[in-house]
């Protein structure tokens, strides 16, 4: 009975010890397997949320490069602002720098200069315009300072006659001669400036000079100068003298009939009609599309009433 007993009880134990191994083996067996199979899922999970990343990455550069095209391509439209304003407002100080489409406008003073002058070159200063004097030798003794502030302001100084004595200028050939060339040195000496620019006293096309003006305007082109009439009055040495407002309307209303207008105005001691109609002639012509001021030069091509090339070769 005991050893009946004792030989269950150890059959029992070896069979539990069976059943030990036994489930020892299937969790050895089956552990790594369940651990594979969990692995390879998070592998899988792990590889979809790196290809979804790539994908994404792949978007940003993508809009960043279309973001860096299209930052260049504004850059390229902006560089050329500068140079439409630049075509918008051209620099003109001289003819040279004129387009054909402008119309240019001379603002010429006969007969000073005299107490007005100084007022009048203020004005032009005021509003950046450079202008033209034809002066006579009349305030030779009393204001050779007058001559010298219309080239030391930057205008142009031309010969008008020394005397401006009608029936002294145009006596004879002899005393035009004597004339011309008295203003001329007065000028040179007095401000250093060689001027080859006459306006004849009365204009090429007067009916004071019993001489022939023809030979006269042949005389001024044989002694190296050039003469400028005009081809707009502002009519201000009228008898009686006109109000300002009708010497602004016949300039402003002449410059319109001209793409080149060379302006008749007076800058002697009787004319202060002249000097309160300037600004308002400056600020009508400025206010005009593609018009300029300009001041007389050697590019400046001349107006004539009497033309000296019909009695030259
Ligand atoms: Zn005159």
């Amino acid at each position: 009975m005991n050893e009946d007993n004792l030989s269950v009880e150890r059959r029992r134990r070896v069979n539990r010890i069976k059943r030990y191994i036994l489930v020892l083996v299937i969790i050895l067996l089956i552990t790594p397997t369940v651990i594979s199979i969990y692995a390879m899922n998070r592998l899988s999970v792990i590889n979809n949320t790196v290809d979804e990343l790539q994908k994404k990455l792949d978007e940003v550069e993508l809009t960043y490069l279309l973001k860096e095209t299209a930052k260049d391509s504004l850059e390229d439209i902006q560089v050329q602002e500068p140079e439409e304003v630049l075509e918008e407002e051209p620099e003109i100080e001289s003819e040279k720098d004129l387009p054909d489409d402008y119309r240019s406008v001379y603002l010429t003073f006969d007969d000073g200069p005299s107490v007005y002058t100084s007022q009048i070159l203020d004005i032009l200063d005021s509003y950046g315009v450079k202008a033209t004097f034809f002066v006579t030798g009349a305030q030779k003794d009393a204001h050779p300072e007058w001559y010298k502030e219309i080239v030391e302001r930057g205008h142009t100084i031309g010969m008008h006659s020394y005397t401006h004595v009608y029936s002294s200028v145009y006596a004879d050939e002899d005393a035009f001669v004597d004339d011309i060339e008295q203003i001329h040195q007065y000028i040179l000496d007095t401000t250093g400036i060689n001027s080859s620019f006459y306006r004849f006293p009365g204009g090429s096309s007067n009916r004071v000079s019993s001489l022939s003006m023809d030979e006269l305007c042949k005389l001024v082109h044989s002694r190296g100068y050039e003469y400028y009439d005009w081809n707009v009055s502002s009519q201000d040495a009228s008898n009686p003298t006109p109000s300002s407002q009708t010497i602004v309307n016949n300039v402003l209303t002449g410059i319109g009939k001209h793409q080149q207008s060379i302006v008749l105005m007076h800058d002697s001691g009787d004319k202060y009609a002249t000097v309160q109609a300037l600004p308002s002639i400056i600020e009508g012509i400025q206010k005009k599309e593609k018009t300029v001021i300009l001041p007389i030069s050697m590019n400046t091509k001349p107006v004539w009433h009497v033309s000296a090339d019909e009695s030259e070769d």
